[in-house]
């Protein structure tokens, strides 16, 4: 007869106690995790102070109970409880679209935004008139300006635009902030844009030697504004890239100028991608590696980065992407649906440290890469 483990249901729930304390933020790391949320934001900071940050929540409608639960699980993974500091970048549904789902399952302790919502729509506008209040009555709503500080324990976290406006001063202490920016000669505006996206809230924060820049779904004409004729954000190490990569952003001016050595693009399967965006991304001076959250039709072969960088596949295996890239389709109710992902979702998870090294992390197949300063 083999003893019975003496183990009591006591000692077992004491053991899970000490585990999940452990559990708690013990990384000396700023964790950053740029959550799949299908063409949409979700990307949280975590520094080792524990104090969180969010920017945007995810898609609208029917997808905003995924998207907050996708959410939860980042949250799980780096060892937090609740949202300190909710950014909503602008009030388009793939960024504000999962933020009462989330705060209704987490303690959101205070809500940024960039004011009043520009360009009139049925959805955002009855979630700002009925929702967003009632979420913020019970926590702190701030209203962000350029040159605001968030304060967050362990990062310096600067706002660079918002609602329309954006630094006037180049960052102090920034590498680089300050120069003429050599780009701006060559600059071709597009069209005025008067969405919701030219609003959006940016922000550059630094965590040691470390830093990241995270502008939300701000547009071409609005990036010459903040970065011509001077470099008023300077380098950086990484670059979540604008507007799911997509080619009404990301102009050189931009681009080229903050000489990230990596970037995220938080594109959707047919989202973001386009040839356009990705030739100026591809040819970004110091740029090593691109990262995507999605395999992008809109890029194909000719365009895309290696499958190790990507986060995402669909739920339709493909043996191979095309080697061209599919134009865009035109929007409306017309437009073939989009390729679907409903299976797991992986995060890109970024591990920074004070020195400025830090690690990137492919979820789905676990390859990372570490980059070290002055490499
Ligand atoms: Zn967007």
């Amino acid at each position: 007869m083999s003893p019975r483990p003496v183990f009591s249901i006591a000692a077992a729930v004491a053991i899970m106690a000490v585990f999940s304390i452990a559990q708690t933020r013990t990384a000396k790391t700023l964790d950053i995790y740029v959550i799949d949320v299908e063409g949409g934001n979700a990307t949280l900071f975590v520094p080792p102070s524990g104090e969180s940050v969010l920017i945007d929540t995810g898609n609208v409608g029917p997808a905003a109970a995924r998207d907050a639960a996708r959410i939860q699980a980042a949250m799980k993974d780096a060892g937090i409880q609740q949202i300190d500091h909710l950014i909503t970048t602008h009030w388009h549904g793939d960024h504000f679209g999962g933020m009462a789902e989330l705060a209704s399952r987490v303690t959101v302790k205070e809500f940024i935004d960039h004011g009043g919502n520009v360009q009139p729509a049925q959805p955002a506008d009855d979630f700002l008139q009925k929702t967003y209040p009632q979420l913020y009555a019970k926590a702190k709503h701030t209203v962000a300006k350029p040159g605001d500080k968030i304060p967050v324990a362990g990062l310096d976290w600067r706002i660079v635009a918002s609602g329309g406006e954006h630094i006037t001063s180049a960052l102090q202490g920034a590498p680089g902030a300050g120069k003429p920016n050599p780009y701006c000669s060559s600059f071709q505006p597009q069209e005025v844009d008067k969405t919701e996206n030219a609003q959006s809230v940016g922000s550059h924060v630094t965590f040691g030697k470390f830093r990241v820049l995270h502008l939300g779904d701000l547009t071409w004409n609005k990036e010459f504004d903040l970065m011509c004729p001077q470099n008023r954000i300077g380098t950086v190490d990484l670059w979540i890239v604008s507007h799911h990569g997509q080619a009404i952003s990301n102009s050189p001016v931009l681009a080229h100028a903050i000489q990230a050595r990596a970037a995220i693009m938080n594109n959707g399967t047919r989202k973001g991608g386009q040839p356009d965006a990705m030739r100026i991304i591809h040819s970004a001076p110091g740029l090593e590696d691109l990262w995507q959250i999605h395999f992008s039709q809109l890029s194909g072969q000719e365009y895309t980065v290696p499958g190790m960088f990507i986060a995402n596949t669909i739920d339709e295996p493909q043996n191979a992407i095309p080697i061209a890239p599919i134009p865009t389709p035109q929007p409306g109710p017309g437009a073939p649906p989009a390729p679907a992902h409903n299976g797991t979702a992986y995060w890109i998870k970024v591990s920074a440290q004070q020195d400025g090294t830090f690690t990137i992390t492919n979820t789905r197949n676990g390859f990372s890469k570490t980059y070290r300063p002055g490499l």
